[in-house]
């Protein structure tokens, strides 16, 4: 059993039905079930009208009989192959579905977003409201099923712009699929636990929303208008670069066979872009583009290549 009490939650998460039997919650601790029934994160659900035998070895599923006794109460029978009827307790009957939103809500209140979250697609998709993070008035939303086949259709549903702050439950997106950045995705189990009330991890959400590259202030000077081209010739150079050498990665990963990343060099790419080399050289060294340094990393790394989103 893992020690994060919510594991039980965000393991289900990409589960259409979030349904919980018995055998699932058999290794947590009675208060943690307790406190997830009192905080409305689990909730019961409708008993099983089939159980797997635990009678014998053939994990074979059956329909569940209540029997009426004459002293009032009703027992449970299933059918087993090898031994006849087995009597199954009414606690392997219990059930209980995820409930998202006591999560979402105690996202909401921790980061003081205005409004009350609203439904957008039931169990899928929630816009929070509207709350001030990293020194910015962010739209809150979350979602999950971001991997899912039809999971283009959540980026469509979304808020364009620079202002969203996406927090998914589940596998993430496929890189680029719901045109938002990087640091504007954050996966809500990072930033939440349980110690007795649910608990969000501000800083770290403010630490990752900080990070989102800033426009370009408006005074600049001459050599740093210069420069600020340059910087964007070379992250187009580079963009371009990476994704032709991802699906060159993704089919080598594919085929099986070894791929060797060509050698990017500053000399080449001030070619490419026709600029002189001590240009680049200085567009490098002195820009600080955060953006700029992760691609020129991730060219000369197959796993951020794969990763990469454009
Ligand atoms: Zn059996």
């Amino acid at each position: 059993m893992s020690r994060d009490p919510l594991d039980v939650i965000w393991r289900l998460a990409d589960s259409p039905d979030p349904l919980l039997i018995f055998e699932d919650l058999a290794g947590m601790p009675r208060e943690t079930m307790t406190r997830l029934l009192e905080l409305g994160v689990l909730r019961e659900s409708t008993t099983a009208t089939h159980v797997v035998c635990d009678a014998c070895c053939d994990d074979h599923l059956e329909q569940v009989m209540p029997v009426k006794y004459p002293d009032g109460k009703t027992r449970f029978f299933i059918p087993c192959p090898q031994n006849g009827r087995v009597e199954v307790s009414c606690e392997r009957l219990l059930q209980w579905r995820v409930d998202y939103l006591p999560l979402l809500d105690a996202l909401a209140s921790a980061l003081s977003v205005t409004g009350r979250p609203s439904e957008i697609q039931p169990g899928r998709v929630w816009n929070l409201g509207r709350a001030a993070l990293a020194g910015k008035s962010k739209l809150v939303w979350a979602a999950r099923g971001l991997a899912w086949p039809d999971a283009e259709q959540i980026g469509a549903a979304l808020p364009q712009g620079r202002s969203l702050v996406l927090f998914f439950l589940g596998l993430p997106a496929e890189d680029g699929l719901l045109g938002i950045t990087r640091e504007s995705i954050i996966e809500l189990r990072t930033v939440m636990h349980l110690d007795g009330e649910l608990v969000i991890d501000r800083h770290a959400i403010e630490a990752q929303l900080a990070d989102i590259a800033e426009p370009p202030a408006k005074t600049r000077t001459r050599k740093q208008t210069q420069r600020d081209a340059t910087v964007g010739a070379l992250k187009r150079e580079l963009h371009e670069r990476i994704l032709s050498m991802k699906s060159a990665v993704r089919n080598a990963d594919r085929t099986g066979k070894p791929f060797a990343l060509p050698r990017v060099t500053q000399k080449e790419l001030a070619r490419a872009i026709g600029a002189s080399e001590s240009s680049v050289c200085r567009a490098i060294r002195k820009s600080g583009d955060r953006e700029l340094q992760i691609m020129l990393q991730a060219i000369e790394d197959p796993d951020m290549i794969r990763k990469y989103s454009s």
